[in-house]
C-alpha cells in the first residue's frame, strides 16, 4: 500500500476565500504528518448550477459538448485558488485539470464514464513532494474533448484516483459530519452512523440521501475501496462506508430516507394483454428516463391503469414518452402527480429479520398516512405517500425503529 491519501472537498467546503484557506490549513496538517496528498475539489458553492442557468439563458437546448466546456470551468477555478492558498502557507502544491492528469473518459458528454487514468503525472509530482490538486467531475475523451462525469461527479474522481493510486484512504469532506439515521433537519434526534455498507449506501443514495454520488459508491464497492465521509468544518470521525461486516447485520434498520423529487405518472385504460408493459417501458427507456416504482391495478374490464414514479426533473420528457406509449398501445389519458414523496427504510439486517415491513406500515397507519405505492428490495422498503405528510412520516418511522439509539 502507498502512503497516499485522496481527499475530496465539496462545493460548500470551498464556497468562499475564507473556507478555501481553512481547507488549505487542513490539508497542510496532513502533509505535516508525512502523508502524500492528492486533493480533489468541486466547484465553489453553487457555481455549477449558476453556469447551467447561464447556458439556459443563452439557448433552449445547448449542445452537450459546450455544456461540458462550460461547467468544467467551475472546478478549474477551485483547484487554482486552493493551490494559491496552500502556497501562501508556505507549502508546495500544483493544480491540474482532469485531462492534464490523464483521466480518460468515453464521449458521452455530461454523463461520461471513466475508461482509465494514466496517473504518471500525479506520481511524478508526488515524488517531488508536492500536494497534487485535481479538478473533480471532469476528464477528456480520446479526441481530447472535455467531458464531465454527471452531477456530483467529483466524488467519482476521488474514488477512481484512490483506486489507481492504491491510496490508503479516500476521504470525502462535506458540510455534514457523515451519514445519519435520517436528515437531521427533519429529525433532530438523528444519529451519525459509524459504519454503513456499500449496499446500504447505494440504497440510501438512490432513495434520497444526497451525500454521495451513486456512481462513486458503485465504483468503491466494485474495487472494495473504503470511503470516509466527514465534515470539513470539524475534526469528528465521520462515517466509514465499506464492505458489509458481521457487526452491521445486527442492526435491522440503519436509516430512513426521504425523496421528494419524484412524481407519479399514471396511464389509464390500458388494454390488459401481454406486451403492453414491455412496450411502454421500452419507449420510456429510449428517452433515457429511469423509472423507479411501478404498480399496475387489477383489471376487471380488460382494461387497467398503470402508475410509475420517475424523477420530477425530467417530468416533461417522461410525460411526452408516456403519452406516446399510450397512444401507440391504444390506452387512455396520462396524468402526473407531483405531490408525492417516497419514504424508505434501509438496513442490511433486514435480510435476516421478518416483520419489518409490517412495522413500517403499522406506524404509517397509526399516523393516518395512506400508502399509495410500495416497493421492497432485500435491504429496503419504500412507500409513496402524500408529500405534505412526508416529514411526519420520517419522524414517526425513525421513532418506531428507535434509530436515535445506537
Ligand atoms: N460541481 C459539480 C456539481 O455540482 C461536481 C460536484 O460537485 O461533485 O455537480
Ligand atoms: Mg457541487
Amino acid at each position: 500500500m502507498s502512503n497516499i491519501i485522496v481527499q475530496k472537498y465539496g462545493g460548500t467546503s470551498v464556497a468562499d476565500p475564507k473556507r478555501i484557506s481553512g481547507v488549505a490549513k487542513r490539508i497542510i496538517s496532513y502533509r505535516r504528518k508525512g502523508v502524500d496528498l492528492v486533493v480533489v475539489v468541486s466547484a465553489l458553492g453553487d457555481t455549477t448550477d449558476n453556469l447551467l442557468k447561464l447556458a439556459n439563458q443563452v439557448s433552449y437546448l445547448p449542445s452537450e459538448r459546450e455544456i461540458d466546456m462550460l461547467i468544467s470551468t467551475g472546478e478549474q477555478i477551485s483547484v487554482a485558488l486552493l493551490a494559491m492558498a496552500i502556497h501562501k502557507l508556505g507549502y508546495e502544491a500544483i493544480s491540474f485539470t482532469g485531462a492534464q492528469v490523464g483521466i480518460i473518459t468515453d464521449s458521452s458528454h455530461t454523463q461520461a464514464r471513466i475508461i482509465r487514468i494514466n496517473a504518471a503525472r500525479i506520481k511524478r509530482e508526488l515524488a517531488e513532494k508536492k500536494i497534487v490538486i485535481v479538478a473533480g467531475f471532469q476528464g477528456a475523451d480520446l479526441s481530447r474533448e472535455i467531458t464531465t462525469l454527471g452531477r456530483g461527479g467529483s466524488d467519482l474522481t476521488a474514488v477512481a484516483l484512490a483506486k489507481v493510486l492504491k491510496a490508503k484512504a479516500c476521504e470525502i469532506y462535506t458540510d455534514v459530519e457523515g451519514i445519519y439515521t435520517a436528515d437531521p433537519r427533519i429529525v433532530p434526534a438523528a444519529r451519525k452512523l459509524e459504519m454503513v455498507s456499500y449496499d446500504e449506501m447505494l440504497e440510501m443514495a438512490s432513495r434520497g440521501a444526497q451525500v454521495l454520488q451513486t456512481r462513486c459508491v458503485e465504483l468503491a464497492k466494485r474495487f472494495n475501496i473504503p470511503i470516509i465521509v466527514r465534515s470539513s468544518f470539524s475534526s469528528k470521525g465521520g462515517t466509514m462506508i465499506s464492505k458489509e461486516a458481521k457487526k452491521m447485520e445486527k442492526v435491522v434498520v440503519s436509516a430512513v430516507t426521504l425523496n421528494k423529487n419524484e412524481s407519479k405518472i399514471t396511464i389509464r385504460d390500458l388494454p390488459d394483454r401481454p406486451g403492453v408493459a414491455a412496450k411502454i417501458f421500452k419507449i420510456i427507456a429510449q428517452e433515457g428516463i429511469n423509472v423507479d416504482m411501478i404498480v399496475q391495478n387489477i383489471s376487471r374490464t380488460g382494461y387497467t391503469d398503470l402508475s410509475f414514479t420517475a424523477a420530477t426533473d425530467n417530468l416533461a420528457r417522461t410525460l411526452r414518452a408516456a403519452r406516446k406509449a399510450s397512444e401507440e398501445i391504444g390506452g387512455g389519458t396520462v396524468s402526473a402527480d407531483r405531490d408525492i414523496a417516497k419514504v424508505s427504510i434501509v438496513g442490511v439486517g433486514m435480510k435476516s429479520h421478518s416483520g419489518i415491513a409490517a412495522g413500517m406500515f403499522d406506524i404509517l397507519a397509526k399516523n393516518k398516512i395512506n400508502i399509495e405505492m410500495i416497493s421492497t428490495s432485500e435491504i429496503s422498503i419504500s412507500c409513496v405517500i402524500r408529500k405534505r405528510l412526508a416529514q411526519r412520516a420520517v419522524r414517526a418511522i425513525h421513532k418506531q425503529f428507535k434509530l436515535e439509539k445506537p
